[in-house]
């Protein structure tokens, strides 16, 4: 096992529901589940992914305090989830203060990435959930990230905004960031039954071609339960469409990732 340093992911879209924060969820429970050392890191301000393992009573310090007091040590913020090699660097609301915080700061896009360098070898994978934005909580993830991970919703709109998200991309990868590689796209909420979606699908391989994962997240209403159960889907559901769908990712990027040269 090569731990010299974490591959950090950052799933990321700006529209809003598209399957960010569900991809997040059960990728860090898939490859925890695989034996990888995981940390989970909420970004969004609307701390989904937290509540999905936790109840806010409790988070105590959240990912706010870690990115504006470099003083608290990750230890405070750290919460161990109850799935064995999966950790969580937990949000709440107050996420939102942070960019007017960080306005004028210089080293503003730099704060996660600085944060997270000294624990990079700890983890084997960082995946970080983001709000549906393209503003500077998302850019901070992008600066820390090695891959991106797009959902997109296989819907009639799904490809409006592309544009700026690669935009997003591209700013990310002149400057701050000139290692970041999109992993891959997923397609989420896929309904198989209707035309419409299938032609989506062939339209998403289209424009994003061999970036696009063959594990298809179909629609299933257990991925919609299972965080209200604080469980990811392997466990809440392991027979369902959603478990098998999301464990078949998981194996794709491990795949993707050797291919890439990342020998994990
Ligand atoms: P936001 O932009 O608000 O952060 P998001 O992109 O993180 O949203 P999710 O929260 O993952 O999107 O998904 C939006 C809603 O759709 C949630 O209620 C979630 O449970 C549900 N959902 C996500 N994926 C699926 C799926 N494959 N099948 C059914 N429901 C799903
Ligand atoms: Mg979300």
């Amino acid at each position: 096992m090569n731990n010299h340093h974490s591959l950090v992911l950052t799933v990321a879209n700006q529209k809003g529901g598209v399957g960010k924060t569900t991809t997040a969820i059960n990728l860090a429970a898939g490859l925890a589940n695989r034996g990888k050392r995981v940390l989970l890191i909420d970004l969004d301000p609307q701390a989904n992914s937290t509540l999905s393992y936790f109840d806010l009573s409790e988070v105590n310090s959240s990912m706010y305090d870690f990115l504006i007091d470099s003083k608290l040590h990750i230890s405070e913020v750290m919460l161990q989830t109850k799935i064995n090699n999966l950790k969580m660097l937990p949000a709440r609301i107050n996420l939102a203060k942070l960019e007017g915080k960080l306005v004028g700061e210089f080293d503003a896009p730099f704060r996660l990435k600085d944060r997270l360098d000294p624990i990079k070898g700890e983890f084997d994978f960082i995946i970080i959930d983001t709000p549906p934005t393209l503003g500077l909580i998302t850019v901070n993830a992008l600066v820390a990230s090695t891959h991106l991970i797009v959902p997109i919703q296989s819907s009639y709109f799904a490809l409006e905004g592309a544009d700026d998200l690669l935009e997003t991309i591209e700013k990310v990868k002149a400057r701050p960031n000139p290692n970041i590689q999109v992993l891959g796209v997923v397609v989420t909420l896929h309904d198989k039954r209707t035309t419409l979606a299938r032609d989506i699908h062939e339209q998403i391989c289209r424009v994003f071609g061999d970036k696009v994962f063959d594990s298809v997240i179909t629609k299933s209403v257990r991925l919609e339960e299972s965080p209200a159960y604080k469980e990811p889907i392997y466990s809440f559901a392991p027979q369902s469409s959603g478990a098998v769908e999301y464990g078949n990712l998981c194996e794709e990027i491990l795949r993707r990732v050797e291919q890439n040269g990342r020998h994990l």
